[in-house]
């Protein structure tokens, strides 16, 4: 097994995908050290495993190199959603380029594994649908969204030069959109809006007519692919697209969450924000030919979990007090 008893570094770790990932490490027996500055992630996905002999928790930021003896690399430090990456677009750039070399040198020194969590974003608003691997995108580089997009394709240039250079044995994925439980309800991405919306009663804030199209990967499958991908062999260097094929535009999406919630509240118009991407969806033929990967979780399934998970853990902040 290729995690069994090995030191994992999981940058990030305190996120939504990185707190999947690490339990899945865990299971795996693997000793995890999560690496996350908290500026997105979140204390309590972590706090809970302070006394678990595996599982170590150290607060850094990326950008700044990191003394850590480990056998494989998991890169995942980076605000994610639109609406945190743009807070601090300079910052955001540094995490995605400095961490990079910093994982990569750490991968160099200690001759191990190292996965790039990049992103469908590298692909900008495409011209080409779906989007293959070999399409190389169409990004506004001065853009709101440019900081994630061409932080992330800077990433990608590294990885690719540390391995044919340095001989880094690097894997590189390609994420497209990812939900599940665990999202924070005011990370602003559009699952978690719709959700905590349609459980509040509030309108649901459809944005630009919700013509454009995007798919949901449910976070278990995306892990599944992730794993699958860094125990393959050098056929899995990548870039690898993760991603459901289940395209949807954002108003079907919506109107999905209002059903499945049985929220009563309407639905509210809101200018598209600059540079939102028109559509989305991924070829998946290489993950299915590599790693023998497809998403199962369909999305009324995986939308019911977050529905139960934040009904769960935020009900209060949902329960209207009635006038
Ligand atoms: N969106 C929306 N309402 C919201 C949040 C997002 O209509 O409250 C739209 C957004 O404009 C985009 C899509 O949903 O077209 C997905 O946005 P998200 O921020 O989740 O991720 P993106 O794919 O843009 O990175």
């Amino acid at each position: 097994m290729f995690y069994q008893s090995k030191s994992v570094l999981v940058t990030g770790g305190a996120g939504f995908i990185g707190s999947h990932l690490y339990e899945r490490l865990l299971d795996l027996r693997a000793s995890v050290y999560c690496v996350d500055n908290l500026s997105s992630g979140l204390r309590a996905n972590v706090d809970h495993l302070a006394s678990h002999p595996d599982f170590h928790f150290v607060e850094h930021d990326i950008t700044d190199p990191l003394a850590l003896e480990v056998d494989a690399i998991f890169n995942l430090a980076c605000p994610a959603s639109p609406k945190s990456y743009q807070l601090d677009p300079i910052g955001t750039t540094r995490t995605c380029v400095l961490g990079a070399m910093n994982v990569l040198d750490i991968a160099t020194r200690r001759n191990c594994r190292v996965f790039q969590a990049s992103t469908s974003e590298v692909y900008g608003d495409p011209a080409q649908h779906p989007q293959v691997e070999g399409y190389f995108g169409n990004v506004n580089p001065i853009g709101p969204r440019a900081c994630y997009d061409e932080g992330k394709r800077v990433a990608e240039t590294l990885f690719f030069d540390y391995h044919r250079m340095r001989g880094v044995d690097i894997r590189v994925a390609r994420i497209f959109n990812t939900y599940g439980p665990r999202m924070k309800t005011n990370d602003g991405r559009v699952v978690p809006n719709f959700v905590a919306q349609a459980l509040a009663g509030d309108l649901l804030t459809v944005y630009g007519g919700g013509a454009q199209t995007r798919l949901f990967c449910y976070v278990d499958d995306l892990v599944d692919g992730i794993l699958a991908m860094m125990a393959a062999g050098p056929e899995a260097i990548g870039p690898i697209n993760l991603g459901a094929p289940f395209e949807m535009t954002v108003l079907a999406l919506a109107e999905m969450i209002q059903r499945l919630t049985g929220a009563g509240s309407g639905i509210v118009n809101i200018l598209l924000p600059e540079d939102d991407p028109f559509q989305r969806r991924p070829d998946i033929s290489r993950a299915q030919a590599v790693l023998g990967w497809t998403p199962r979780v369909e999305p009324e399934e995986g939308i019911m979990r977050v529905i139960n998970h934040f009904s769960a853990t935020e009900s209060a902040r949902f329960t209207k007090v009635p006038a």
